[in-house]
């Protein structure tokens, strides 16, 4: 069996006729964007949570990160906050509203508390949930009628997907991160190359990586078109949950992981379809046009796709390179680095350096406890001698639903995992990039190979 067999299976309540079958789901992850619709659909039909415990809730997308101790202004991110904070009240569910001390992006603030643990189906109304899928769990973004499912009877209806394993093995490039890897991939297999598959990502270049680098690449696992992305459990993995505030304690703790050491494919187990790729032909990478898998290695021109419009939207030629690009926007924050690694990673290379004059660079913790943290480790101090901008935690520039907004026709190198038109906001043009690369664009306010400052 697979890894995703052995979790799917052991979760199936009942077969259905046609094929489908009732998964149960251990955890809920909710945020202000996909639960309101649900929670009055329930109120509606006077249907009660069918297990409360199983949902965490927190403020995320529509939050501002700038003075979160006043009340929100924008009217829509106001009412969308706000709505969350009322129904969680109502069906007597904690939230991690703004100023709290837990709150921060849903799929950071998971693996943060230890909520999110091998072996378990965990869903959440927005696709990145695939992040949590590094700690060798399913899990999956739904719909907002499949959090209304979920809520009252913590089972969804699904069919089961195909399985996928995509193989790295060899030592990385200096310079080259987990988010070159998962971006190299996509630009491989495209943005559709997973669709109707669950992956598995293996191989010693993926061990190799630290839990917050795998949540890097099962996070966009989905930029692929899979369902989600996960990594088998290892030792990194249980040193990385131990202790944590809603991690199973002492004995608990010990029985769990004796369980979790069982969470792997079996040698010879049969994947519906296999990739493999070798980490030494990996550069730093970019993307070029309006969806993830439009992306290059930073030395090669963009390609003659044929895409025409993409790279009309994006002001780009075929056969020319990013290298030398003027660059106006610097974002370092979401779902996908905004960790605590990613800002240390940050701040290592910045720190004595200071960003180009015209380039505006935004550092966005993913939660109240990553900023905290950097805080404590003095990196703050780092980003500001270096004239970055240290926020309060949420999904911010990730997308265009808070007042961080990058303005139309501007260039944003950004951390963040998707590049579609108007994700940042409306004509915004977005340059997907790992943190690495966004720090030293910062600095040289144009597009520059971060192998450049590490040859030595
Ligand atoms: S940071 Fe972006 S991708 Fe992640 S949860 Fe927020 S909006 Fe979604």
């Amino acid at each position: 069996m697979t890894l995703f067999d052995k979790i799917w299976d052991a979760h199936v309540v009942t077969q259905i006729k046609g094929g489908r079958q009732v998964l149960y789901i251990d955890r809920h992850f909710i945020h202000e964007v996909t639960s309101p619709q649900a929670f009055s659909g329930l109120k509606t039909r006077n249907i009660p949570l069918y297990r409360k415990e199983k949902i965490t809730a927190t403020a995320d997308h529509n939050v501002p990160t700038k003075n979160q101790h006043l009340p929100i202004t924008e009217p829509l991110s106001k009412k969308q906050v706000n709505t969350l904070l009322q129904n969680c009240k109502d069906f007597d569910i904690p939230c991690y509203g703004l100023g709290h001390e837990k709150q921060g992006i849903v799929h950071v603030i998971g693996p943060e508390l230890g909520i999110t643990r091998p072996g378990m189906t965990i869903v959440c109304g927005d696709s990145h949930t695939s992040t949590h899928g590094a700690f060798g769990c399913i899990a999956f973004g739904i719909g907002t009628s499949q959090v209304e499912q979920v809520m009252a009877s913590q089972c969804l209806i699904l069919n089961k997907p195909k399985t996928m394993r995509i193989t790295v093995n060899g030592a990385l490039q200096k310079g080259v991160t987990s988010k070159d890897i998962v971006l190299y991939i996509i630009s491989k297999l495209t943005a559709a190359g997973g669709t109707g598959h669950f992956i598995e990502f293996a191989g010693d270049t993926i061990q190799n990586l630290s839990m917050e680098a795998r949540m890097t690449i099962c996070n966009m696992s989905i930029e692929m078109g899979a369902r989600g992305g996960m990594i088998a459990p290892d030792q990194k993995t249980f040193d990385y949950i131990k202790g944590r505030e809603f991690a199973p304690k002492g004995i608990d703790f010990e029985n769990a992981v004796a369980h979790w050491k069982t969470l792997k494919s079996e040698d010879g187990a049969i994947f519906d379809t296999e990739h493999s790729f070798e980490a030494s032909d990996i550069s730093p990478m970019l993307t070029y046009g309006t969806n993830p898998g439009m992306g290059i290695k930073i030395e090669d021109s963009i390609p003659d796709t044929n895409n025409k419009k993409a790279l009309d939207y994006m002001g780009f030629s075929a056969g020319e390179s990013l290298i030398g690009k003027r660059i106006e926007h610097v974002f370092i924050g979401s779902c996908t680095n905004s960790r605590i690694e990613d800002l240390r990673q940050v701040a290592d290379f910045v720190k004595g350096k200071s960003k180009a004059q015209h380039i505006t660079a935004m550092i966005v913790p993913g939660s109240k406890k990553v900023e905290k943290q950097a805080k404590e480790e003095g990196l703050d101090k780092i980003f500001e001698a270096a004239g970055f901008e240290l926020r309060e935690p949420g999904c911010s520039a990730c997308l265009g639903m808070n007042e961080d907004k990058i303005p139309e026709g501007e260039y944003c190198v950004s951390t963040s995992n998707r590049n579609f038109e108007g994700r940042q906001g409306p004509g915004a043009r977005t340059i997907l990039a790992s943190p690495l690369t966004a720090a030293a664009v910062a600095v040289e306010g144009q597009i520059v190979d971060i192998r450049k400052f590490l040859s030595n």
